[in-house]
């Protein structure tokens, strides 16, 4: 394509020329800071979200850090609309990631809030999400959570408010009997699985595990 010749797909960590369908050159791939996590052992992630709710399983792809390329890529994501980065992402997770004879019953998605979701133009976790969908074969469903507040940082720090203000996430149908498998991009306090965990867990007799993109604990 004509477009591609003028615009040529750079990597995004130190501008050299590559392939199209690539987010990073070799060179750069080498440097990145997988985590290595055992999704069926116990990982900092586990450990954590062991304190706040009953989690099964926890895998997170990268290990983020501040100045390295872990960043970089979440925020192309995000803030860069590198939408396709999603796909990339899951591909690395696909080749780490096994669930045996564990598979999940259903993978779902930590929301964006509809106001946020318009000014981004897409949840940065759909196209993650979907692409493990088909790799793995299991069902996911963006829509079986809501995000009731937009301002989520603040609602989050600010306890009171929280208090007032109702639950930030809430489940828009009842499920029962299955293990879900909650998606996110990164993990810090936990505070926001742990919140739609919840829901999840209150909606019937589920069991929940959770995969990030990457984890900053
Ligand atoms: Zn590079």
């Amino acid at each position: 394509m004509i477009l591609d010749l003028l615009f040529p797909n750079r990597c995004i960590h130190c501008n050299r020329i590559i392939d199209p369908a690539l987010l990073v050159c070799d060179l750069c791939f080498s440097q990145i800071r997988f985590t290595h996590y055992n999704y069926f052992e116990n990982n900092p992630i586990k450990e954590k979200c062991g304190l706040f709710f009953p989690i099964e399983n926890a895998f997170s792809l990268l290990q983020f850090e501040e100045e390295g390329l872990s960043r970089k890529i979440i925020h192309e994501l995000k803030y860069r609309s590198r939408e396709k980065a999603g796909k990339t992402l899951a591909d690395w997770t696909t080749e780490r990631l096994d669930f045996g004879n564990e598979k999940p019953d259903l993978l779902a998605s930590v929301p964006l809030h509809p106001k946020k979701l318009k000014e981004r133009g897409y949840n940065q976790l759909h196209l993650f999400t979907e692409t493990l969908s088909s790799f793995y074969g299991i069902p996911f469903d963006h829509e079986l959570i809501k995000r009731n507040h937009y301002s989520k940082a603040q609602a989050l720090k600010d306890k009171k408010h929280r208090l007032e203000s109702g639950n930030v996430f809430s489940a828009t149908q009842s499920i029962t009997d299955k293990h879900i498998l909650l998606i996110d991009d990164v993990f810090t306090t936990g505070n926001t699985v742990s919140s739609v965990a919840w829901e999840l867990l209150n909606s019937g007799n589920n069991k929940v595990s959770v995969l990030v993109m990457a984890v900053d604990v």
